[in-house]
């Protein structure tokens, strides 16, 4: 099996970047936690303090208790987004990157004449985020002979890991691994498995073709067995390019204030379809036409998130503020969509929401780089015009 694809898993990127600006960080337990106060728990964690236990999900006081010496970070989502992009940049000094899968992980495919040279190629993307970014951030790359395998390499080496899979250690590479380590199997497959006898990687790599169907319902299950033998499939397209919603404003919607809950509420509505159709979104755009008849666009690059907590903050940030007229017609679009199966929907109405958006999230190998911190009073203010809100939960943090 010829390697075709190399994946780049930043390791530990969160609080790696916090080290890279802040030398004084370096070689010290440091752990990243969300801005909101009361989301104490790590959403990144230095390998100096993973190796006191903390990891994401430790929450702020355990880690402390844990860890003599904690260093504990407040995120600085914009600053990740940043470093990704000189990450991005000097990366692609040696290799086009093929997809980005998320703030801190790129696919890239192998040419047949490039194949023999992987692993030069490796250590050479490595070389060139140390010279180009920072050489506090370090990669596990992983090789393999398709998209699958070559993610999953990523997970058996790190930090700085490389490693080759599809040759003579194939599959029994993989049993160190936990059926959670691999892509497309969440909690809910897991338990799927267990279900049917499976309880490791070396009984997943041993199945029948026709358990693994069983297990997957059909087609995805096929998916697995041929990803687990090195076959090359294509990727499953994405069948939606963007979610989107349109409002054309009634005389009483058209103030500023009132065009923006509208807005917020398209928001709403364009996230619950997207999360219902299993897709996060990566970008959002707002369109406002005012009655004047000129326009107004924006546009951000977002991680990949299905919350709506996180994209009603884009939207402000993304809102004319002060600039803003009588307004005819605000669309939003939720774009840049990647398919999340794996990912539990994001909870509606539970209490410890908060938490366990940035659990989820980062679990999903999300980053709260998505989380902008603007004033939400437009949101606030919707609810004065009975705009239904019900949906989202409680903004006054
Ligand atoms: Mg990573």
């Amino acid at each position: 099996m010829p390697p075709r694809y190399l994946y780049l898993d930043m390791n530990a990127y969160f609080a790696s970047v916090e080290q890279q600006l802040c030398p004084e960080l370096r070689g010290r337990p440091v752990c990243v936690v969300p801005v909101e106060a009361e989301t104490t728990v790590c959403i990144a964690a230095s390998y100096e303090a993973r190796r006191y236990g903390v990891k994401t999900g430790t929450p702020v006081y355990e880690a402390r208790r844990r860890a003599p010496g904690l260093v504990v970070v407040r995120a600085r989502p914009r600053v990740y987004v940043e470093v990704h992009r000189q990450i991005l940049a000097a990366v692609e000094r040696v290799l086009p990157v093929e997809a980005v899968r998320s703030i801190d992980e790129m696919r890239f495919v192998l040419m047949k004449n490039e194949a023999p040279r992987a692993v030069e190629l490796a250590k050479a993307l490595k070389e060139s985020i140390r010279q180009n970014v920072g050489d506090a951030l370090k990669a596990s790359v992983g090789i393999g002979p398709n998209r699958f395998l070559a993610k999953v390499a990523t997970e058996l080496e790190k930090p700085d890991g490389l490693v080759v899979l599809g040759g003579g250690n194939f599959p029994q590479a993989l049993w160190k691994l936990e059926l959670r380590d691999l892509p497309g199997i969440g909690r809910r497959m897991e338990a799927r498995l267990h279900r049917l006898g499976i309880y490791t990687v070396r009984q997943l790599t041993e199945a029948p073709r026709e358990l693994l169907r069983r297990a997957w319902g059909g087609v995805l299950g096929e998916r697995m067995y041929a990803n687990l033998r090195g076959v090359d499939l294509p990727e499953i397209p994405t069948k939606r390019r963007s979610f989107s919603q349109s409002h054309v404003l009634p005389p009483e919607l058209r103030r500023p204030e009132k065009a923006r809950a509208v807005a917020a509420r398209l928001v709403v509505k364009a996230a619950a379809r997207m999360r219902k159709a299993g897709y996060a979104a990566g970008s959002m755009t707002l369109a406002l036409r005012f009655l004047s008849g000129d326009d107004h666009h924006g546009f951000v690059l977002l991680a990949p998130t299905q919350a709506t907590r996180t994209l009603l903050k884009a939207l402000d940030r993304l809102w004319p503020h002060g600039r803003c007229r009588e307004a005819l017609k605000v669309a939003v679009v939720l774009g840049h969509l990647v398919e999340h199966p794996g990912l539990p929907l994001f909870p509606e109405d539970r209490k410890n929401h908060l938490l366990a958006l940035a659990v989820d999230r980062v679990n999903a190998r999300f980053g709260p780089d998505t989380v902008y911190y603007g004033g939400m009073a437009g949101v606030r203010d919707a609810g004065e015009y009975r705009i239904a809100f019900d949906k989202i939960p409680d903004f006054s943090v």
